[in-house]
């Protein structure tokens, strides 16, 4: 779950990070009444789930009450990467010319079964492009999965990666960062800009939180950062049925009962010529209603040109499966071909069925290889692709 730069900043706070102190607004006059109860220059900034506000617009300094108004009005409302801002965080300014904007985050990292934490003195919105182009600027450093990150470490780190200023702040603010990750299972923490200024001071202007879902079972008290508005729509039904939905950038839908094939299944699409627009996995044992859901919620993907069925059953009924998808064609849901290979428990019933109602739109293939070569030709010749 990605967290609003204002509920991430919360967190922090809670951890001691010394966060530069912003409020929420909804309406440019909201923006205005805290300009004017900060009575200083102020920083108007986008809340959406996505990085590179600053260059899309969405984060403007406003030296008056008046410009806050005036940012607050343009920036609400305004779309972001395709996200709509509903809300801004308007924040206490800091006089960004004198001082330094670094960068530190924590990522879990699988190749060293731990976090890394990551730190560079160029920070601010360029960090990308840094990564890109001259990663020996960013600092690397595993962080020992039971002891943590320990003052000493950080304070090298901090060093190391040519940071300036008051030099034990600064480790303590990465210190209580890591302590942030651990405790919130996050998946990733960043501050960035963590800005020091003349007082050599650390003040964190930016933070990006991720929490994994699988731990959010143990942040019960997080439930309300969720904003179930603000995710895409097609996940959000998926995970209402209680489904393992991944949206992808292909044009065939897939599905299958359990993780495992479904990914065998979106190998099997690309070597067949075209790209999967989705991940799902109905589970085990699904019967005709949870297969209809799904069916319903791959169907309603734009991109979705051709829906590729892929279930070996064993407690999965293959007949279940395509009772689902006949019900989601007989209710006018289904209006992409789907191509299926059904195998296993039930699979002479589900032919029969299959063979009752007739219809060019649902298709059986003996094996996988088939189906996906069927579904990923009628998808890319939809799509305008040469097969
Ligand atoms: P992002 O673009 O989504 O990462 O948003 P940030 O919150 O990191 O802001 C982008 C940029 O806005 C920062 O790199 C700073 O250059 C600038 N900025 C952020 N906070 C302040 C501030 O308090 N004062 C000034 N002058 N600039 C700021
Ligand atoms: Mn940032």
């Amino acid at each position: 779950m990605k967290l609003h730069e204002y509920q991430g900043k919360e967190l922090l706070r809670h951890f001691g990070v010394n966060v530069q102190e912003g409020k929420v607004a909804y309406t440019p006059q909201e923006v205005k009444n805290i300009a004017v109860e900060y009575a200083q220059p102020v920083v108007v900034k986008a809340q959406v789930h996505v990085g590179g506000r600053g260059k899309a617009g969405g984060v403007k300094f406003s030296p008056t009450a008046e410009k806050a108004y005036e940012n607050g009005q343009n920036i609400l409302g305004m779309d972001i990467k395709g996200l709509t801002v509903n809300k801004v965080l308007v924040t206490k300014a800091v006089d960004i010319d004198k001082g330094h904007e670094y960068y530190v985050g924590m990522i879990v990292d699988r190749n060293v079964q731990s976090y890394t934490l990551m730190a560079s003195a160029e920070g601010g919105m360029e960090i990308e492009e840094v990564a890109a182009a001259t990663p020996e600027k960013i600092i690397k450093y595993r962080v020992d999965p039971v002891k943590g990150l320990q003052p000493y470490e950080a304070r090298q780190i901090a060093l190391e990666a040519g940071f300036k200023g008051n030099l034990n702040k600064i480790a303590d603010m990465m210190v209580k960062m890591s302590k942030a990750a651990f405790e919130r299972d996050a998946v990733l923490v960043e501050i960035n800009p963590l800005f020091v200024g003349e007082d050599g001071i650390p003040v964190a202007l930016d933070t990006k939180f991720e929490i994994d879902d699988n731990a959010m079972y143990r942040h019960l008290d997080l439930a309300s950062y969720r904003e179930v508005a603000e995710e895409h729509p097609l996940e959000v039904e998926a995970s209402q049925h209680g489904f393992a939905y991944v949206k992808l950038d292909g044009n065939v839908g897939v599905l299958g009962n359990g993780a495992g094939i479904v990914m065998t299944t979106l190998d099997v699409v690309n070597r067949a010529g075209a790209k999967p627009a989705n991940f799902l996995d109905i589970g085990g044992g699904a019967k005709a209603d949870v297969v209809y859901n799904a069916v319903k919620i791959v169907s309603k993907d734009p991109d979705v040109k051709a829906i590729f069925i892929n279930v070996f059953g064993g407690i999965t009924r293959a007949d279940e499966v395509a009772k689902g998808v006949i019900q989601a064609l007989e209710e006018g849901i289904l209006t992409k071909p789907v191509r299926m290979r059904i195998a296993g428990t039930a699979e002479d019933e589900a032919k029969a069925l299959l063979n009752e109602k007739n219809s060019d739109l649902i298709k059986m293939y003996p094996t996988m290889f088939e189906a996906a070569e069927v579904a990923a030709q009628e998808a890319n010749a939809a799509s305008g692709k040469g097969a």
